[in-house]
């Protein structure tokens, strides 16, 4: 059936690059038949989930969005492709992403933007629209993002769907394709809390293969989605408004009445609601625009024309440098190679204590910031977007809009901690998502508060 709905839709929404119907329908039979044997399967056997296109799946292209990336093949399944699998999971393709998960509309995809499916003119969402996108056009009900400064939660947000940040280190990232590895974070995507939790269930835990995998084990994450169903599971709850990404210049009037309404909606159930002051979240996007792209031009290093995918001719006298050099400039696009040229520049000799030195340090005042917040209440509520899913083309000419714009996701991505955005209701008939961050490894709470509003 979803296959089915892959081949009448997607040729509008465009979330996904590659579908893999042979893979899928065979897998998918096997599960039938071990069912059909008595064989004991998980919660999720026989789910089709969507696979964003920067996490490595064995034997399927993983381009990452980049024309770098074209042609190659992972030898190898991430450790999260290997739980959906052991899981009984049926993976259906790969989704289309801003290149290098580097965006907020996937639009700097190599291969063409992603529509949204509430309005075909209008951007999903990045840099997981296709993630996003196929779920919100029921192509997929479960689906698989990766969350470096909001690419899970504000797709999530402009799709009317769930997405989860889960906290740093909760789902291994041993096969994903690395961004920044400090932020980088996968994460489940779905339309409803509980669906998401399922998912985060079956992703997280240790992983040897990941040096910052959490080896403590996690709750169950669907138990803690019930749970907010359930009559008086805000009761009490104490939520905190960040007034610094929560209000203010860029916040779209109909998205400041659902967060408000939502707001009202939590406190009638027994939540207070006290509005804090976060004083560094201020300096937070200018600090990640230094940190994201230094780790990224890092990370990006590897992509060298001899490694991976593309290797492009060179007339004449064919050196390493000229090779490398050529399949780069005509691999990358230009919002990589934007972020290349700031992150070697903000790392390199001279300006690398003014620059990198100093967004370190204001990461670590972020940092407090969330401390001294959850030691005053359990969680921190804001819109996830300050607008709604904007235009296509409408802002590519303007990446310092964009940017800006990231202010409500990016803090918890700087602190390591967990981020929820939930649906909250529509504004022109476009939809607004409410985020709710905890302390880190707190995730559970945030299922239960999820659920509750939703
Ligand atoms: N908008 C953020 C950026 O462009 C999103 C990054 C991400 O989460 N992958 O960096």
């Amino acid at each position: 059936a979803h296959l089915d709905r892959i081949e009448a839709v997607d040729g509008d929404v465009r979330a996904f690059l590659h579908v893999d119907a042979d893979g899928a329908l065979a897998a998918a039979a096997a599960v039938d038949e071990r069912r059909a044997a008595g064989e004991a399967l998980g919660p999720l056997a026989g789910v089709p989930v969507a696979v964003k296109d920067n996490i490595a799946t064995l034997g399927l292209p993983t381009t990452a969005g980049s024309r770098i990336l074209e042609g190659w093949v992972p030898p190898y399944d991430a450790t999260v492709v290997e739980k959906l699998r052991a899981g009984d999971l049926v993976v259906l393709g790969k989704t289309n992403l801003d290149e290098f998960a580097m965006g907020s509309s996937t639009e700097h995809s190599a291969f063409g933007a992603t529509r949204n499916p509430w309005d075909l003119e209008r951007i999903p969402g990045g840099s997981g629209g296709g993630s996003a996108a196929a779920v919100a056009a029921f192509e997929a009900p479960l689906a698989l993002g990766t969350d470096t400064g909001g690419s899970i939660r504000q797709p999530a947000s402009v799709t009317g769907t769930v997405g989860v940040k889960p906290t740093y280190g909760g789902v291994s990232r041993y096969g994903a394709l690395a961004l920044a590895s400090s932020l980088d974070q996968i994460g489940p995507a779905a339309r409803t809390v509980l669906d998401t939790a399922l998912l985060h269930d079956v992703l997280g835990g240790h992983d040897p293969r990941d040096a910052t995998s959490l080896p403590d084990p996690w709750p169950s994450f669907a138990e803690a989605a019930r749970a907010g169903a359930l009559d008086g599971a805000v009761d009490g709850l104490r939520i905190g408004v960040p007034r610094a990404i929560a209000t203010g210049e860029g916040f779209e009037s109909g998205v400041t009445e659902r967060f408000t309404e939502a707001l009202d909606a939590l406190e009638a159930r027994g939540a207070t609601v006290t509005w804090i002051d976060t004083p560094h979240f201020a300096y937070a996007v200018a600090a990640y625009y230094l940190i994201m792209p230094a780790e990224a031009s890092s990370n990006l290093a590897r992509y060298d024309s001899v490694r991976y995918g593309l290797r492009s001719e060179v007339a004449g006298n064919p050196t390493v440098e000229r090779v490398m050099s050529a399949t780069r400039a005509a691999g990358f696009g230009d919002e990589a190679k934007r972020r290349i040229l700031l992150g070697t520049y903000a790392l390199s000799a001279g300006y690398y204590d003014a620059f990198y030195g100093s967004a370190q340090k204001v990461r670590t005042l972020v940092q407090r910031d969330f401390a001294d917040a959850f030691a005053q209440v359990d969680v921190l509520a804001a819109p996830t977007s300050p607008s709604v899913a904007w235009k296509l083309g409408a802002r590519v000419d303007d990446p310092t809009a964009v940017y800006v714009a990231d202010l409500t996701t990016i803090p918890a991505n700087l602190a390591g901690v967990p981020g929820i955005s939930v649906p909250g209701g529509l504004a022109d008939g476009l939809p607004v998502g409410i985020q709710f961050m905890a302390a880190a490894r707190d995730d559970a709470r945030l299922y239960t508060v999820g659920a509750a509003l939703e």
